[in-house]
């Protein structure tokens, strides 16, 4: 059973174990165990979490029937006994000291799934607690996996680096909401030669899905057809479908018929620009038309989720968001003037599952109006964006 982000945040007891989220200078200070323990958790998953003195530096590594965790420059505490809780996939913990490196390993009762990055959550000291290393994870058919993670030395707080080196790919598909921009009533914006933003936009959308359901993931559309939908509805549908990813399409429009090419915005409640500012003023303004129902979904959202757990979807946002761009200057498809990622308020943004709006192009732009009513430029900007989808790194 795959465990996901919304049922860890509408865990009361972990959003009340999540602290502040000062971001900390790594150090190469010797650690100490703390304490160790387990638990299960919502959806039945079990969790491992290991306490230390300092904030931990660790990698991780799991196989058959074994999950090892290795805190390097930290020193094991012969008196420390594992508090097993009823009911966890985790028999018996050992500490073994190599070294510098400790080892905790933990003995499975069976076998687990791939462990995922929002799997995984360092959280600052708090009342009584100490740092604690976090891992959630649930049984599963992860025959022969062999993956190993290692975090980064830096400030982040759950962002990992992965050396995955599986010996049998992981057949779990990720799930991927794709979301054409406006619809129905609204059109979005509209080029000179009568093309509608929300006509594009779903042509995309749609082949899309086509070509990720053939790459093996699982795909839902926020609207297959010319229908509106409010922002926080499609926001919530990403939620409902336990989403991995949330790509939401649009395409732009400037006074100056001169302005092209494509750019990727994350969410930020502080615009990274002015331009950005005004564009999800603009995107936003969808919702004027309709605004009930947004705003307790959004002030919902902004209460189950922490700063810390903010700040781990914005991270995965921002890493997803990089990797499209790349790609899609890979594919060499012009670029909108100045830094291919911007951030700003947009509305459909707003929830737990991390992602990106893309503005494909301007259809302010005559000769690009021509281009993204064509076939060959929607297959082009597909095949960019399920690249980026592909190389995105779901797993821990
Ligand atoms: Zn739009």
């Amino acid at each position: 059973m795959k465990i996901t982000r919304r049922q860890l945040l509408k865990t009361v007891s972990f959003s009340a174990l999540v602290a502040g989220i000062a971001p900390r200078v790594a150090f190469s200070a010797p650690n100490s165990l703390r304490s160790i323990r387990t638990g299960v958790q919502a959806g039945g998953k079990t969790r491992l979490v290991v306490e230390t003195a300092n904030r931990p530096s660790y990698t991780l590594s799991y196989g058959d029937k074994q999950l090892i965790v290795n805190l390097s420059n930290t020193t094991g505490k012969a008196d420390v006994q594992t508090k097993l809780a009823n009911g966890t996939l985790i028999k018996r913990v050992t500490q073994i000291q190599d070294g510098t490196t400790l080892k905790i390993s933990a003995t499975l009762s069976g076998l687990i799934d791939a462990i995922e990055k929002n799997q995984i959550m360092i959280l600052e000291p708090n009342g009584d607690n100490d740092y604690r290393l976090v891992i959630d994870f649930s049984s599963g058919t992860g025959r022969g996996i062999t993956t190993s993670a290692t975090t980064t030395a830096t400030a982040k707080t759950v962002k990992t680096e992965t050396t995955t080196k599986p010996t049998t790919k992981t057949t779990k598909s990720h799930i991927i909401v794709i979301d054409a921009g406006h619809g129905g009533k609204d059109p979005g914006c509209i080029g000179k030669g009568g093309t509608q933003e929300k006509t594009v936009v779903l042509s995309v959308a749609k082949k899309l899905k086509k070509k990720l359901d053939t790459d093996g993931y699982k795909t839902y559309l926020t609207r297959s057809s010319d229908v509106y939908l409010k922002l926080g509805e499609r926001a919530e549908f990403a939620e409902k479908k336990h989403a991995d990813l949330f790509i939401s399409l649009h395409a732009n429009a400037n006074p100056s018929r001169d302005m092209k090419g494509f750019s990727i915005y994350t969410l930020s409640e502080k615009a990274s620009d002015e331009e950005a500012q005004k564009l999800a003023d603009s995107e936003n303004a969808a919702d004027k038309i309709d605004v009930d129902g947004f705003e307790q979904f959004s002030k919902d959202i902004r209460v189950a989720l922490s700063a810390l757990q903010q700040r781990a979807v914005a991270e995965l946002s921002e890493e997803y968001a990089n990797g499209c761009a790349k790609s899609m200057n890979k594919a060499s498809i012009e670029q909108q003037k100045g830094p291919s990622v911007r951030h700003a308020p947009f509305a459909v943004l707003r929830s737990t599952v991390p992602g990106a709006l893309i503005e494909l192009g301007h259809l302010s732009n005559k000769n690009e109006e021509k281009l993204l009513k064509s076939d060959a430029h929607q297959n082009k900007l597909v095949d960019a964006i399920a690249k980026s989808v592909n190389s995105y790194d779901f797993d821990v």
